[in-house]
């Protein structure tokens, strides 16, 4: 049986996410190089970051199950289950999106960080679409 690299992470974490996500659907997959990162993860572009292999016969339906994590579809099923409101992109829709926090922003959290010596978070009110890259502010 071989193994095929379909996606690459900078950190464990987040692909111990995506492999127990396709563990949970019945695909079994593994992570390459997960530890060497996990031990000093500033070394994970050096290694090509950590690496997520399923069988070779099991890369299609792998791959739509990330592409359907990563679209959204399953957040927006899980939080129209549990009756949650979520925002969506102005322009395609979608429900996946990650903070982008403004140069204002990034000046505040510089400052905090050379002050007080960690990252404080903030309450970020702009997000950037992850699916088309479209960069909207949220209000509350
Ligand atoms: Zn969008």
């Amino acid at each position: 049986m071989s193994f095929i690299v379909i996606a690459r992470y900078t950190s464990p974490w987040s692909a111990h996410i995506d492999r127990a996500l396709l563990d949970s659907e019945g695909i079994k997959a593994y992570l390459i190089d997960e530890h060497i990162i996990g031990a000093n993860w500033l070394h994970s572009l050096a290694y090509g970051n950590v690496k997520l292999a399923v069988p070779g016969i099991q890369r299609a339906p792998a791959e739509a199950i990330l592409h359907e994590l990563k679209s959204g579809a399953l957040e927006a099923a899980l939080n129209a289950e549990l009756g949650l409101l979520q925002s969506a992109c102005p322009a395609c829709g979608s429900t996946n999106m990650q903070p982008a926090p403004g140069a204002a922003d990034r000046a505040v959290q510089f400052l905090n960080f050379a002050m007080l010596g960690f990252f404080h978070p903030l309450p970020w009110g702009r997000f950037r679409c992850c699916v088309c890259d479209n960069r909207f502010e949220v209000r509350e």
